[in-house]
């Protein structure tokens, strides 16, 4: 909901996580700077998904490839001439939007209408409530849907056919407003090219127009072979990359959930021709436990196979998320077929094949992907993890629950006082803890003011260190699930973090 949402936004600006980019001159649009707990936070995801994706493999590895590549690049990928986005201006407010996005959030509402009644439904009903039954025959219940799914399809055949008056006959006929000032005098809709563009070389006359990458992928397919000539590969194998993405997004809203400069996290696999759909469900399964493994509620994650392909895929499907304001993409998995590497042999007239010894034959291996966005990944877990909790004494304490392994600050180390040694002995255990773990030493304010920030920023361990430290080298360590303490000996510490956070 809206409330949770924007406490999230300035809950990752107080405790450092995110700021808007070049704040001081007020910012710009849809572009966001990641703070000292931001980046610590993305890193560990970034790493999550290297370890699960290059370590735990041995068909995958890794590249990192140059964010400008050759201008061909891009109308071989088909970038050029297909990577647009339907937009539709209003002409009281001179707003732009996304038409097709304009009309997702009106079939969202309708879903949003559904919910209510089978809220109402079981709350009247209490225990013996059948929703699936509810569902399928409350004739209320069924209209939403029907609508929502009408309205969907014939969104998605207009877009297919390229038949923009239709969107926009859509968007009329529907009585969509602008939804800042509910006009719905709507100019026609075009098409419009996300790729952002720049310039290579000094002098006019001689600069190239290049593009910044709008998605990592390409920079995998072009070095398919060199990556496979080195590194001995075998079909099937994968090359991983993650790497900054830009796109000239024109519904720049929803904080880091579409930014105009991102991140993604993208996995290439390439397989016999045949074999793609096998591996296409593989990788659904797979990038699905990733997921799920990071706790954040299996009800929170949902497929949506796709109806209507891009050009280039013969199966997709999104691992939708529960964000705050609704479940959106959060990660694609696409059987891309052949499709960029024999478009990129006919643009460079070079071959791209593999040699297959158990068919004794070349090919053009089949494609499937897995691509996620870094900064989404990240919204998903900050907003899950932000929880605002009543104690048993009534007060309440916001905390945020993020996976311990993800967690910028592992642990902090408090002297109960600023005296009598304490502050030494705590500044020892962080000189033998910081090997291994981002650790800080905090001494400002009571002790329970530093644990409710500690809550607040993600820490899951504190380390306070008394006078009793002094006598038998232990410490007390809170957990901030829980917010139990125990005793324990300084040199333990480590085995203890280590424990909450191995793979
Ligand atoms: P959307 O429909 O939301 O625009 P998409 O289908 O264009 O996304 P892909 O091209 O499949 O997205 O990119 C793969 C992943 O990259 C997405 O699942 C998403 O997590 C991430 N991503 C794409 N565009 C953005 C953006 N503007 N900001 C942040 N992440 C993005």
């Amino acid at each position: 909901n809206d409330d949770q949402f924007k406490r999230v936004v300035s809950h990752a600006k107080e405790y450092g996580y995110i700021f808007g980019s070049s704040e001081i001159y007020d910012g710009l649009s849809a572009v966001y700077d990641y703070a000292q707990n931001g980046v610590e936070l993305k890193k560990n995801i970034r790493e999550y998904w290297w370890r699960s994706m290059v370590y735990m493999h041995q068909n995958i590895v890794g590249i990192d490839a140059a964010i400008l590549m050759h201008p061909t690049t891009w109308k071989a990928s088909g970038h050029v001439d297909a990577f647009n986005d339907p937009l539709i201006d209003n002409k009281d407010s001179k707003k732009r939007y996304r038409a097709d996005v304009l009309i997702e959030d009106y079939a969202e509402k309708l879903n949003i209408k559904a919910q209510k009644e089978i809220d109402k439904a079981k709350k009247r009903f209490g225990e013996s409530f059948d929703e699936a039954q509810f569902v399928a025959t409350n004739p209320r219940v069924l209209r939403y849907k029907e609508e929502q799914q009408e309205v969907l399809a014939r969104m998605a055949r207009s877009l297919e056919a390229e038949d923009l008056a239709d969107v926009k006959a859509l968007i009329e006929e529907l009585g969509i407003a602008d939804p800042d000032t509910g006009s719905k005098n709507w100019t026609e809709v075009r098409q419009f090219n996300l790729m952002f563009g720049t310039k290579l070389g000094a002098s006019a006359e001689s600069a190239t127009d290049l593009y910044l990458r709008p998605e990592t992928a390409q920079g995998i397919f072009v070095n398919f072979l060199n990556v496979q000539k080195t590194g001995r590969m075998k079909i099937p194998f994968g090359i991983a990359q993650t790497g900054k993405a830009f796109r000239n997004e024109i519904v720049a809203r929803q904080f880091i959930f579409r930014m105009r400069e991102f991140e993604q996290m993208e996995m290439q696999f390439f397989v016999r021709p045949g074999d793609e759909i096998k591996w296409y469900e593989y990788w659904k399964e797979t990038r699905l436990k990733w997921h799920l493994s990071l706790g954040l509620g299996e009800e929170n994650y949902r497929f949506h196979d796709h109806e209507k392909l891009a050009h280039y895929a013969n199966a997709a499907s999104d691992i939708e998320f529960n964000f705050p304001f609704g479940f959106k993409e959060l990660e694609g998995i696409h059987s891309r077929t052949d499709f960029d590497l024999k478009a990129h042999e006919k643009f460079s007239g070079k071959k791209l094949q593999f040699f297959d010894p158990e068919l004794n034959e070349n090919y053009v291996p089949y494609v499937v992907e897995t691509s996620i966005g870094l900064d989404r990944m990240f919204l998903a877990v900050l907003s899950n993890s932000l929880q605002e909790e009543t104690l048993e004494d009534g007060s309440s304490r916001t905390v945020l629950k993020l996976p311990s392994i993800l967690a910028p600050v592992k642990a902090a180390v408090f002297p109960l006082v600023k005296k009598d040694g304490l502050p030494e002995i705590a500044h020892e255990i962080i000189e033998e803890l910081q090997w291994d773990y981002n650790v800080i030493y905090d001494e400002k304010d009571a002790v329970g003011r530093r644990y409710r920030r500690q809550d607040a920023a993600g820490t899951p361990f504190c380390i306070t260190v008394d006078h009793q430290t002094k006598e038998d080298r232990t410490v007390t360590i809170r957990h901030r699930d829980s917010m139990e303490q125990e005793r324990i000996a300084i040199t333990d510490i480590s085995a203890k973090i280590s424990k909450s956070i191995s793979y």
